[in-house]
């Protein structure tokens, strides 16, 4: 008959997780991100829970038992929340976290609480820590993220688990107390919460270092997509990102306007004054068009002294507003602190049945710059 004794498990879970707390940093290093600090923290953290559960289960009937307790499922707690934490640095926005912080508070306070009415603690705390473990496995699976899923998945099936195990343990506590007299009670449920928590931690590690080496994919992504004098998209960012919003505007007969812009006599300014002041300038036209920027716009720098900017929903005559916008904005600046009077030459078009493709679209927004040249400079022209 194969015996299973709940306390062994318990310390394999405490050792696991302590060796996991001190190994995680030592492989992931210094510099990570907030969310994998998060994460680890929340390790550590549930090392810290458990091993208090077992410090009071060896000191059950003393003085130090209910204090042990009390900041076990305070850690345990405090651990949810660094899990959420982290998922919400990694995905974005999620919901839950004001329940989760009242959950986290009101555990530990009802706990103690309680304390002296064992059936009403053990289901209350397992009710309310399997909420938080509920939390977070919809926080993991909820949309609106570009992260992969199988590793949300992963998560959320790891918590949800738990969750069911935790409620068990909640109702043998709760309402069958003779079947769960204390944390060692060799009941199938306790044997099974106890083993999933263990499981749960070797793939909740792995989730951990899949969304860390995600991350890290992610921020090499946005570098390469990135001009670094001006921190706007570069050309292979716009060749990435634009073709999206024209495919999209096209399909939904969205308008959306394209502006492609060049510095005039550029040139001129790297020859009298140097480089420097030419890479001044550079970067004072990228923040104008960072700033002058919706969050749906795109502004990339083609190259050199070369700039686009995408506009969906903007017609004609909203797109003229805003390169007037811009023109001011860049004068503005360039006469503040280079004091040079800087100015462009610019190419509007607007989306119509003609542009089969982003690059037909581009090409006439190119066109038009270049009569702006011919004309003299310093101006806009629109296409046809
Ligand atoms: P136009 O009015 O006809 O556009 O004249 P222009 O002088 O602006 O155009 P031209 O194409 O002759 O010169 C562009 C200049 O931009 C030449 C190049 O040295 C400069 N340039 C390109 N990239 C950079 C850069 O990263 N930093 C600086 N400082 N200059 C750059
Ligand atoms: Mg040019
Ligand atoms: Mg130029």
């Amino acid at each position: 008959m194969l015996q299973i004794d709940v306390l062994t498990i318990l310390v394999l879970t405490a050792a696991n997780l302590a060796t996991v707390s001190v190994a995680l940093p030592l492989i992931m290093g210094r510099g990570i991100s907030r969310a994998a600090r998060l994460a680890q923290g929340a390790l550590l953290l549930q090392t810290l829970g458990w091993v208090g559960i077992i410090a009071s289960e060896l000191l059950a009937g003393s003085w130090a038992d209910p204090v042990l307790s009390v900041c076990s499922v305070g850690a345990a707690s405090a651990a949810n929340v660094a899990i959420y934490w982290a998922l919400r640095e990694w995905l974005g926005p999620r919901p839950g976290n004001a329940l989760l912080l009242a959950l986290a508070v009101l555990l530990p306070v009802g706990y103690a609480l309680a304390f002296s009415n064992y059936q009403l603690r053990v289901a209350y705390a397992n009710f309310t820590l399997a909420a938080q473990f509920l939390v977070i496995a919809r926080a993991a699976l909820w949309p609106q993220t570009r992260a992969s899923l199988p590793w949300r998945v992963l998560i959320a099936t790891c918590y949800t688990v738990v969750a069911a195990f935790t409620v068990g343990r909640g109702i043998l506590g709760g309402f069958m107390p003779h079947l769960y007299p204390n944390f060692a009670a060799p009941h199938p449920i306790n044997i099974g919460a106890q083993l999933a928590a263990n499981i749960t931690l070797v793939l909740t590690t792995v989730a951990v270092l899949v969304a860390w080496r995600e991350e890290a994919e992610a921020k090499l992504r946005e570098q390469a997509y990135t001009d670094n004098l001006t921190g706007l998209l570069n050309r292979h960012g716009w060749t990435e990102r634009a073709p999206a919003l024209f495919d999209q505007s096209r399909r939904h007969g969205i308008p959306l306007a394209l502006v492609m812009l060049d510095l005039d006599k550029f040139k001129t300014i790297n020859d009298t004054l140097g480089h420097d002041v030419g890479d001044r300038v550079l970067q004072l036209f990228g923040a104008v068009l960072r700033d002058q920027r919706r969050s749906s716009d795109l502004a990339a720098r083609m190259g050199g002294e070369e700039f686009a900017l995408l506009l969906p929903h903007t017609e004609a005559a909203a797109a003229i507003l805003i390169e007037q916008r811009l023109r001011n904005a860049l004068k503005t600046a360039c006469a503040a602190q280079p004091q040079l009077a800087v100015d462009y030459s610019a190419g509007l078009a607007v989306l119509d049945a003609r542009d089969a493709s982003l690059s037909a679209f581009m090409v006439r927004a190119d066109n038009a710059l270049y009569c702006a040249k011919d004309q003299g400079r310093g101006r806009l022209q629109t296409a046809d």
